[in-house]
């Protein structure tokens, strides 16, 4: 059975029954995407992996609000969801550069129950959808729903815990990694906040900041990223080089 890259599971399976569910569901889906509290054992969710294009280069790690789409406080609805200028276009390089492309990105708008997982399901089937009608595609998102600090917000108890995938924990490059065996040697992450650069720092990447979003004024961590980009298509002309296509 071919098995794309888009979709999404939204629902937390834990144990093997329900992981051929969520395999059933990633099916029936096209599904690329993954919760990291999915628990589905890697041996099992490795029968369902679709093969990354040119898995052994190294992968383009992505933050994305304030990097890929516009920064929107608490984003819960697909129709908050903007291309920032120029991203798609440079997420279409990569992909033709079979650079594997993928999101990190921590969504505790889950914890704090202002945003389901069906929700960001819905969100990300809206950001792939404007991808795509430009000719590019992410290869997977990976999404930390957990936050420690979100209880004042009420919400999802049980995500409220200290996990290993929220940045600038390393959960969702290691995950990614075991999942499509990639290779982190010379791998980059850009994003727009300085957890992003302590993210970077943490698992050993290459680390760039845009100027979009948050641009890095949040001053939460200290961390000097390698480069500094304009914009994500600055990031990606550093790294593959300046455009020559039409
Ligand atoms: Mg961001
Ligand atoms: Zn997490």
């Amino acid at each position: 059975m071919n098995l794309g890259y888009h979709g999404s599971i939204d629902t937390n399976f834990d144990c093997m029954s329900q992981c051929e569910l969520a395999i059933q569901h990633l099916y029936q889906n096209d599904s690329m995407e993954y919760s990291l509290y999915l628990n589905i054992p890697l041996s099992v969710r490795r029968n369902c992996m679709a093969v990354v294009p040119g898995a052994g280069k190294p992968p383009i790690f992505l933050d994305r609000d304030g990097t890929i789409i516009c920064e929107v406080d608490f984003l819960s609805s697909p129709t908050q969801v903007r291309l920032i200028p120029g991203v798609a276009a440079a997420i279409r390089r990569l992909n033709r550069a079979q650079r594997p492309v993928i999101v990190v990105t921590n969504q505790p708008v889950i914890a704090m129950g202002k945003c389901s997982e069906r929700d960001l399901a819905q969100i990300h089937a809206r950001l792939k959808e404007l991808l795509a009608s430009e000719g590019a595609q992410l290869d997977a998102i990976y999404y930390c729903p957990h936050d420690p600090c979100a209880r004042t917000f009420g919400g999802v108890v049980e995500l409220q815990i200290e996990c290993d995938c929220r940045k600038p924990k390393t959960g969702m490059i290691l995950r990614a990694a075991a999942d499509f065996g990639l290779d982190l040697t010379n791998a980059w992450l850009i994003g727009d906040k300085t957890v992003d650069i302590r993210t970077a720092r943490n698992a050993a990447l290459r680390s760039g900041l845009v100027l979009t979003g948050h641009g890095g004024r949040d001053g939460k961590y200290a961390d000097a990223p390698d480069e500094v980009f304009d914009a994500l298509p600055d990031a990606v002309a550093h790294i593959l080089g300046p455009v020559t296509e039409q």
